[in-house]
Formats: C-alpha cells, structure tokens, sequence
C-alpha cells in the first residue's frame, strides 16, 4: 500500500514529489511516456522565478528530480492502464500490474494534439513540430507555417517570424479564435500571411525527407495548392492525458479532469495538478504551485484519515 502515488514527473508531479518526500510520505513518482514533461521539449526557459538569466528546460526539470531524490522520492517508469476507485484508498494498474495507494496525485499532463494526415508520426522532427519555443531557431531565413488560429498559434507565429522569412498561418476558418490583441499583432504582421479556410491535406518532403511543402486545401472551393514551407508548426491544442480516469473522474468537455476545491477531484484522496486540470494557464510555475498545493492536501487528507 502506497501512501502517496503521483502519476507524471513533469513539473506538477515534481514538485508534489518534493513536498510530500519532506513530509516523510515516501512518495512514488511515475514516469509516464514522457518523463520530465513538456519543459523537456523546451530550451531556455526565462519565466521561471529565480532565474534571472532563465534555466535550460531540461535542467529545470532534472534539478526538480534530484530534489525530490534527496528527499527520499521513489521513481518507476510506467503508465497508468486502468484505475479502480475505492473508499479509503485507490487501486491503480500500471502496464498490467494492480498497486494500491491511499492517495493519488494526477500529474500526467497534456499532450499536443496532431492532425492525423498520412506518414505524420515518421515527419516529426523532420520539419514538423508542435513546439515553436524548441524548433524555431533552427528555420532562419526560410519559410515556415503554423496550423490553427487560437493563442497557442498565435503566439507561435509571431515567435516564429523572429527566424523565419515568411510565417503563413493555416487556419480552417476565416476568423481567429485568439484573443482580440493576439489576433490583432498576427494580423498586423509584415512577416506573417494568414491562409483562411484551408487545411492541410499532405506533408510534402524532400528526397532527404526534411519537409519542403504544405499542401492544403480550400475548405469551401475544394481546391489544393502546395505552400513551400520548411517547417510545419502545428498548434491545434492539447489532449489531457486522463484516459485511464474516464467514468471514475469528472472531467470537462475537452477531458480535463475538475478541480472541486483547490486541486481535490470528485474522489476523496485523488488530486489533480498541472496542464491536466489547467488548460488556461498552462505555464511551469503554475504546474509547480499547483503540484505543492496536491501534495498539501494530500498530507491534510491522510491525518484525517489516521484521526
Ligand atoms: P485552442 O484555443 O483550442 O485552439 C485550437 C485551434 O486549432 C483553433 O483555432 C481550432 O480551430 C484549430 N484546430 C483544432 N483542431 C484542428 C484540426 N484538426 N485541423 C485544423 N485546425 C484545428 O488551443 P490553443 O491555442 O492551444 O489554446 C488553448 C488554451 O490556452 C486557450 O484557452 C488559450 O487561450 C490558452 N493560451 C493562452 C496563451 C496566452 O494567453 N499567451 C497562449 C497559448 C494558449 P477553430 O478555431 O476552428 O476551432
């Protein structure tokens, strides 16, 4: 019997890992599909409180591990396959194998969502990302383009015209869903070209198969075009990782799970922290904060439960 299982050693998970391992909860820290979390796919973070000339992601992430080590953290790799809820305690099952934990701290994140089209899977990293931040700096002086129109996209294309000649902005609609003053710096950008009610169709690649076009297609004339671009950023949003939770949890309409009070789920003894509940925020500090108040509660629950 696990006394505090977390699920995610992104920045949420980490920081759970680190507070409950001082409190002497003896903490075990899962590491999903993507250990460290998205900081992991980022290069310089400048945001981070503390660090004034900003900290490698990388980094962040692996000093917020040693942390949690020193205070006596476990860490396994695995991933949550089912979830069996009881009263005073949780049966999870990780790769087949049932464990049992009296609470359990769901920091699994959210993943950048894909649109699906033929060979995408092979094409990452060979001119297709989801992270501007990560890839930007290596398309200088070519054209790039971005998927979507929300703020994510948004504030992708405008990081993007930073390196690239010329941004296009595909987007299926012919109105950006940003919020108004995003939407106004794309539109007011010299480097930047929206493509409206277009989506894409097929990534094109070169005989190195590095990407060299985009081709889209009109979604009211029906018409394709090929747009020569480098890079294809996509920026549709991002899946919760919360499947293994469906039924048990409640979730919003996009399958966030619901923070009832601070970061308490429906269930008693379950929290929830970080882009797995937030889909707003979104940022390393707000995981983190919100990884220290689920460990916090995590404590108080367990005294009540001894009491
Ligand atoms: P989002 O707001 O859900 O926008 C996703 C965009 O992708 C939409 O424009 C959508 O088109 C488009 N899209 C979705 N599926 C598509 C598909 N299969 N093919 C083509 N286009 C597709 O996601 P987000 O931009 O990642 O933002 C998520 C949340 O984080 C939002 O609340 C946002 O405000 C917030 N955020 C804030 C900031 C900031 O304030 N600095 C930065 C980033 C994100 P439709 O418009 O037609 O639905």
């Amino acid at each position: 019997m696990e006394n505090v299982l977390i699920v995610g050693s992104g920045c949420a998970g980490l920081t759970a890992a680190i507070y409950t391992a001082r409190a002497n909860l003896n903490p075990l820290v899962l590491e999903g599909r993507e250990p460290g979390g998205q900081l992991t796919t980022t290069t310089m973070v400048e945001n981070f409180p503390g660090f004034p000339e900003g900290i490698d992601g990388p980094m962040l992430v692996m000093n917020m591990h040693k942390q949690a080590e020193r205070f006596g953290a476990r860490f396994e790799y695995g991933v949550v396959t089912g979830f069996e809820p009881g009263e005073k305690s949780h049966r999870v099952e990780i790769d087949g194998a049932w464990r049992e934990t009296r609470t359990l701290i769901i920091a699994s994140g959210a993943s950048a969502r894909w649109l699906g089209l033929p060979g995408e899977r092979g094409k990452i990293g060979h001119g297709l990302t989801s992270c501007a931040t990560c890839d930007g700096a290596f398309y200088r002086g070519v054209p790039v383009c971005v998927v979507g129109g929300g703020d994510s996209a948004a504030e992708e294309a405008i990081f993007l015209t930073r390196f690239a000649s010329k941004v296009y902005l595909i987007h299926r609609r012919d109105e950006l869903r940003a919020s108004k003053i995003m939407a106004d710096r794309v539109l007011a950008h010299e480097k930047i070209e929206p493509v409206w009610n277009s989506v894409p169709v097929e990534y094109l690649s070169d005989d190195k198969g590095e990407m060299r076009a985009l081709r889209v297609r009109g979604v009211k004339s029906g018409a394709e075009s090929e747009i020569g671009v480098k890079c294809v950023f996509v920026a549709i949003g991002h899946t919760p990782n919360t499947a293994p939770f469906v039924g048990h949890l409640d979730l919003d309409e996009n399958g966030y799970i619901i923070q009832k009070s601070g970061t308490r789920t429906n269930l008693p003894g379950v929290f929830a922290a970080g882009d797995v509940a937030d889909h707003v925020y979104r940022q390393a500090i707000t995981a983190a904060g919100q990884g220290c108040a689920a460990a916090l509660e995590a404590e108080h629950y367990l005294t009540d439960l001894e009491a």
